[in-house]
Order: structure tokens, then sequence, then C-alpha cells
């Protein structure tokens, strides 16, 4: 016979935090309970123990492929129209602007497009935000002479491949 013990007063409320992914430190923390009481009703309801929590910029080295010529290939999760995203704190963040700020020290303006040969690549160093675009296009008409640099056809079949093979969408 198992001996029914009673609940914890919070144990609702760290139930909730341990479903929200929670670590035994930040909910001794926010709901002031014992590390102890919650790492107790963690392994009651067979919660498996937290992970120190990703940082959005770790997820997004995590769930990256780099390709030759720097370009990137996102393999983590998507949104059902595709967009890459990363789930931080229970929200779905757009993985662009991340990999924008990540190379621009700032947040991007508007929408983030990648500015090189493939639309698909998340790589930091690729992504263009609406005011550099915008800037891209004035230097263009300045400089009409002048050809956009375009991948030869075997490099962008190889990468265009490389995309297909790895992108789970
Ligand atoms: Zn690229």
């Amino acid at each position: 016979m198992t001996s029914h013990r009673r609940p914890h007063p919070k144990e609702p409320q760290i139930l909730h935090a341990l479903s929200d992914g929670r670590t035994n430190e930040e909910i001794a923390r926010q709901l002031h309970v014992g590390t102890a009481t919650a790492a107790r009703i963690r392994a009651e309801h067979a919660y498996p123990p937290a992970r120190p929590r990703l940082t959005p910029q770790e997820k997004f080295t995590r769930d990256t492929v780099l390709l030759p010529g720097g370009h990137m290939v996102w393999t983590g999760e998507r949104t059902q129209d595709c967009a890459p995203v990363i789930t931080y704190r229970g929200q779905k963040l757009s993985v662009r602007p991340i990999a924008y700020a990540m190379e621009n020290g700032r947040p991007p303006v508007g929408n983030v497009k990648s500015a090189c040969a493939y639309p698909w690549c998340v790589a930091p160093e690729c992504q263009a935000d609406a005011e550099d675009r915008q800037a891209l296009r004035a230097k263009k008409e300045k400089e009409a002479d002048v050809p956009d640099e375009v991948p030869t056809l075997d490099t962008a079949r190889q990468l265009d491949e490389a995309f297909l093979r790895l992108e789970a969408c």
C-alpha cells in the first residue's frame, strides 16, 4: 500500500511551473519553496530533470548547420507555414531577427530576410532588415552598371541540395 501524503499547499503552482520547464532553483525562487520540495514533486510526477535553459542564441547555434560560403540551414522548429522559430520561455520567436541581432548588435527594423542568393539561408551575416534593404537598393541604383554577385551554377546547386537534405519543412 502506498501512503497518501497531503499535497503541498503550493503543489498546483509547482506542477504548473514544472510543466513550463522551469528548474528546481527557478521554482524555489519564484514560489518561495525549498529546492528539495520542487525536486520531490518533480520526482513524484515523473517530470524529467530540468536542463539549464538555453538562450535563443544558443538554440540558434544548436539548430543551424553551416554550409560552404558561410550560409546556414535551419534544422530546428518551424511554424506551420515553415518559418524558422525558437521556443523561448513558452513563446515562439522568429529566428531571423535573432540572427540579425547576433550579427548587428541591435534589433532589426521591420522584416528580416535573407539578403544572399539563398532565400532559405539563416546565417546572421546574410540577414538584412528593412533599412538594410533600402540602403542596398539605393546603392544598387547608384552603381547600376555593377552586376550582382551571382554564385556559379555548381555552387548554387550544391547548396540547394544540402538545404533540401537538411531542412525538415
Ligand atoms: Zn546566406
